[in-house]
């Protein structure tokens, strides 16, 4: 039995690690240069992902997903991760973002038809919080929903939504009442192949080039009140109650991506030689690799610590905001100290796309960036403690 710390993984902790760590080594990690350079979207693999139960591994099995824990989530997506980060991209949209909130939020029916979907691999989902003029402020959005009858009509522009390329269904925040701001915005369940939705430009990005990323427009879409997700008003607190678990994703995306560089590192530094020494015999590279496995190990106890956290409040209901976003932040940093060190420590090699390293430093930018950059981070934390706004 593995442990790390305090954390003991149980047989079948082990049983997923490992079948997710096989997966990825032999289905992704061949791929994912490929799928990098083209910016395709990896349909195969991200289906049988599905269909191995990854895409909603703690949904329970009745609406389609493994029944597992939060821990087995995050085993599963750092292995994941630290084969290619944009399919574990998807992936944790597919679990956090989509299936976590629908089924916190949700009434019986949008369980059976829409988690089900998704966490079983028949169809991908999205999570679209962002607009143009509104990203950290997310409370500031722009975009309307007018309650007409027994629909809602949702204008508007979304941006920067993974998966939207791609999605079938997207959870999405509308400002139902602009004069609450925050209190004001509510989510739905929306379907993509309705009139009025369009989808947007796609975006150039510098990593997760792989997973799909594009604008959303809303012309008089409309949406059944019944695809509400709690009361009107509610969206922001939903909003930000779905990315506590996003950000433990985040978290275990981030440690995947360090971990593929540091190892990466090791073994370069003990076959490389310069000045008729292995480099790795240079204290300038030991303690860097010294300080890269040190900062992994701390990172992988925050985000496991944060996962048992989550798994603590499906039975206490309370929150874990202040793990989770200490994972995250940790974790992040760590994922792009770690990946700067290792182009370094490959030197020109690091700098070539003949090997992954200088992809695993692209990738890891975005974990500082995306569900709450690290300023945000820092500011839920600071507040959390202090108490002050
Ligand atoms: C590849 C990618 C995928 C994404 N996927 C999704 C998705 O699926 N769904 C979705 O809804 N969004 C998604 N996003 C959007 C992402 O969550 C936002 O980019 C992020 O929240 C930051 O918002 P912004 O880019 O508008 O930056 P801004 O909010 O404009 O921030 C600009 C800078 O100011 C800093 N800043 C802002 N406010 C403060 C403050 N109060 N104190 C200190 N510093 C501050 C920020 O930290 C940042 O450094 C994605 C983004 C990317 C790049």
């Amino acid at each position: 039995m593995t442990s790390y710390g305090m954390f003991q993984l149980s047989p079948e902790h082990e049983m997923i690690r490992q079948a997710a760590r096989d997966f990825a080594q032999k289905e992704i990690a061949p791929i994912a240069a490929q799928f990098d350079e083209t910016g395709e979207f990896p349909y195969t693999t991200i289906k049988k992902m599905g269909e191995m139960g990854f895409m909603g591994i703690e949904v329970p099995e009745e609406y389609g997903g493994a029944g597992m824990d939060t821990l087995a989530y995050v085993l599963a997506l750092e292995e994941i991760c630290k084969a290619d980060a944009s399919h574990g991209t998807i992936m944790s949209v597919n679990n956090s973002l989509f299936c976590h909130g629908l089924l916190k939020f949700g009434s019986e029916e949008i369980k059976k038809k829409y988690v089900y979907a998704v966490a079983s691999g028949q169809a991908i989902g999205a999570y679209s919080l962002t607009e143009p003029m509104s990203g950290s402020d997310a409370g500031n959005m722009r975009s309307r929903a007018v309650r007409q009858g027994d629909h809602y009509v949702l204008n508007g522009r979304k941006s920067w939504v993974t998966s939207a390329p791609v999605a079938e269904y997207i959870v999405v925040f509308n400002m139902t009442d602009p004069e609450k701001k925050q209190r004001g915005i509510t989510a739905f369940v929306i379907e993509t192949d309705k009139p009025g939705f369009i989808r947007g430009k796609k975006e150039p990005k510098l990593g997760i080039r792989a997973s799909a990323t594009s604008e959303i427009v809303f012309e008089d879409y409309r949406v059944p009140v019944e695809n509400r997700l709690g009361e009107e008003g509610d969206g922001f607190k939903i909003a930000m109650t779905v990315l506590d678990a996003g950000r433990i994703g985040i978290a275990s995306q981030a440690l995947g991506i360090a971990e593929a560089a540091y190892e990466a590192s090791v073994e370069y530094a003990k076959e490389r030689e310069a000045f008729g020494h292995k480099i790795g015999e240079f204290q300038g590279i030991s303690f860097k690799l010294a300080d890269m496995k040190t900062h992994i190990e701390a990172a992988r106890l925050l985000t496991y610590n944060a996962a048992l956290a989550k798994e603590r409040s499906k039975k206490t209901g309370e929150r874990y905001t202040l793990e989770a976003s200490m994972a995250k932040l940790f974790a992040s940093e760590t994922a792009m100290f770690v990946s700067h060190a290792a182009v370094q420590i490959h030197a020109g090699l690091g700098y070539s796309k003949e090997l992954p390293v200088e992809r695993y430093f692209r990738d890891a930018k975005i974990t500082e960036i995306y569900e709450g950059t690290s300023e945000i981070q820092r500011m839920v934390i600071s507040r959390m403690e202090t108490g002050l706004r």
